[in-house]
């Protein structure tokens, strides 16, 4: 126990820095806005659990009647102890029978509502986070994305089941059954209400320890598995630095302290669990104790206690539920304002909306006017200054520079995952921030990176991803354009071939030349190749800078490049340094200037031997 406790308390700073730990508020409004489609049948469900409720409630009644009888026949043996008996046994059975139907009923209309709020609640949320801006995701972790769609929606919506279905069954239960225990006895319903509330407040006490340490556990788990969860995500790059021993131990040591927490959890329920019985039995006996004193004394029936013992029993245990039901609640408050948070949240840069220009007036002249840029994450850090370029349209320009230099930064801009912080990016004179930006990155601009990514189905769907209406003779067209056509056809599955996870079954240079026929189908006015063969060995560089260079023709390209040797072509090369462009100019002016440029490729030339493979 020392050992966990010593773990506990390095670990604590960990926890209070978790962004989960800033809670928002629960936003109601929202929460009826799913509710509110589902009101009718939520108010059958109210009334059959009301009615289960209430039914539950004359039982203890009917018992105490029952217990009479046969007490009558333990004294005398006269008459038929079944007839008398079969009027009520029937009467019970029915209600057993009511009570059954009921509970079925309303659990089938709470389980029809939490569904369906809950895939509205999804689908909401999940719409809402894919419309986030960029910056946004840049801040985020999409893992705690992920959870939010999917663990924080199933506890809110157990929550939400729960208060219903247990919050008004025990209501109704411990109403009901305290008014007819006080027509029973009101002594002893008196000295109930004395002892319960005392118990309850312990117990809710010792519940809330135990709630806490549970998050604690559950926090711990959390951590165990997002080691796991990074290991397994990136087998190869374990796997290739022999690094299986130590995840092991890490996934190790973090599930040791959850143990250790899940145990201390576990002897905390253990305990509770004890000390509750013996508590619970006590109040047993003590009704039993004063209330077969006031039996002896004539003041009570024999089946009066007893329907007093089941009823006082229905009470306790709906108290209990109900402290239970508490803690449940909390959850499922700070569960529905995580889902709820980013529902309301609206993006800077919205999806779609402004003016678009005709086909026929879009030229694809590119410019940046004095453009400044900081990330939204990092404000005070100015990764463009004054930053201005020109793109000629249908003309090449290669943008230069050293690595963190804003290259990407500026093809980010161009693709207006961010807006420039001053300065304005205009498309044939117009400013980007006015036009429609689904138009300009669906139909505009082709973007190639530097790690395509590639979705887990075929190749078909892959480049179909560029234009979602494109038929199988555009893909096929596009596949050639990008040098792809051959090396698909020559799987077996060809062009229904899966593609993997993130496109792990295919290489590198096969990767990137599926992502240009992804980007070539949509025939962009603008392509930005971002370091597009940076990636792969010489071989599929040739292959697919071949790709390249026919898909530029007659197109404005951004092509940004660390290796200065697939610039040379260039109309225009552009060196950036210090977010600024430091010098401009084609291949041979950059030369002659002896600057910067000239600087990189003499040093490029002196590396070039060594990176290059021995013929
Ligand atoms: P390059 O492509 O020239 O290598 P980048 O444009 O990727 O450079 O990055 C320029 C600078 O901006 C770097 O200092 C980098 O750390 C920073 N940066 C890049 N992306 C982000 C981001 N999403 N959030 C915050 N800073 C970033
Ligand atoms: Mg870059």
């Amino acid at each position: 126990v020392a050992r966990c406790e010593a773990e506990e308390t390095e670990e604590a700073p960990a926890i209070s820095f978790r962004p989960y730990v800033e809670e928002s508020r629960f936003n109601w409004k929202l929460f009826w806005q799913f509710l509110r489609p589902h009101l009718l049948v939520l108010a059958a469900a109210i009334v059959l659990a009301l009615g289960a409720a209430l039914v539950n409630v004359q039982i203890p009644l009917l018992l105490g009647q029952l217990v009479e009888i046969v007490a009558k026949y333990t004294r005398e043996h006269m008459g038929s102890f079944m007839t008398e008996s079969r009027n009520l046994s029937t009467r019970l059975l029915l209600l057993y029978g009511i009570q059954g139907l009921l509970t079925f009923g309303y659990l089938v209309l709470l389980s029809r509502i939490g569904e369906r709020m809950a895939v509205d609640m999804r689908r909401t949320l999940f719409c809402s986070l894919l419309r986030q801006d960029i910056a946004f995701f840049d801040a985020k972790k999409t893992g705690q994305l992920v959870s939010r769609l999917t663990t924080d929606v199933q506890e809110f919506k157990s929550s939400f089941k729960l208060v219903i279905s247990q919050g008004l069954r025990s209501c109704t239960q411990v109403a009901g059954c305290l008014v007819s225990l006080s027509m029973l006895s009101t002594r002893l319903t008196l000295l109930l209400m004395v002892a319960t509330p005392t118990l309850m407040g312990v117990g809710t006490l010792m519940g809330s320890a135990l709630r806490k340490l549970s998050r604690q556990s559950q926090e711990q788990i959390a951590r165990a598995t997002g080691v796991a969860d990074e290991a397994l995500g990136n087998v190869r790059t374990v796997r290739a630095f022999a690094m299986e021993h130590r995840e092991e131990e890490r996934y190790g040591a973090e599930l040791k302290v959850s143990c250790c927490k899940a145990e201390e959890l576990g002897r905390g329920i253990a305990l509770f669990q004890g000390l509750s019985n013996i508590a619970f039995n006590c109040m047993v006996l003590g009704t039993l104790f004063i209330g077969g004193s006031l039996v002896a004394g004539q003041q009570l029936t024999g089946g009066d206690l007893m329907s007093f013992l089941v009823a006082s029993q229905t009470v306790q245990r709906s108290m209990a539920n109900l402290s239970v039901l508490f803690g449940q609640v909390v959850r499922g408050l700070s569960a529905g304002a995580r889902v709820f948070e980013y529902m309301t949240l609206s993006p800077c840069i919205p999806l779609s909306g402004g003016s678009f220009i005709p086909k026929e007036d879009l030229h694809g002249a590119i410019t940046f006017q004095n453009v400044g840029f900081s990330y939204p994450c990092r404000p005070g850090f100015e990764v463009l200054k004054d930053f201005t370029l020109t793109l000629p349209p249908g003309k090449t320009v290669a943008l230069v520079g050293q690595s963190g230099g804003g290259k990407t930064t500026v093809a980010s801009l161009l693709e207006r995952f961010y807006d420039p912080t001053a300065g304005v990016v205009l498309l044939d004179g117009r400013d980007l921030r006015t036009l429609d930006p689904s138009w300009l990155r669906g139909q505009v601009i082709g973007f190639i990176s530097q790690e395509p990514v590639l979705f887990g189905t075929t190749i078909m769907e892959n480049i179909r991803f560029g234009k979602l209406e494109a038929s199988d003779e555009e893909v096929y067209a596009a596949a050639r354009e990008a040098n792809a056509h051959d090396f698909i056809t020559s799987f077996p599955d060809g062009y229904g071939t899966i593609v993997g996870e993130r496109g792990a079954t295919l290489s590198g240079g096969q990767k990137q030349r599926l992502a240009i026929a992804r980007a070539l189908i949509k025939q962009p006015t603008v392509l930005i190749m971002d370091e597009a063969t940076s990636a792969l060995d010489t071989e599929s560089e040739g292959v697919v800078q071949e790709a390249l260079d026919r898909a530029s023709a007659g197109r404005t390209v951004l092509i940004i490049a660390h290796r200065l040797s697939t610039v040379r072509g260039a109309h225009h090369i552009v060196v950036m340094a210090d977010g600024r462009v430091w010098e401009a100019g084609t291949h041979e002016e950059l030369l002659k200037k002896r600057g910067l440029y000239a600087e990189l490729i003499r040093r490029q030339a002196l590396e070039a031997p060594l990176t290059s493979t021995p013929p």
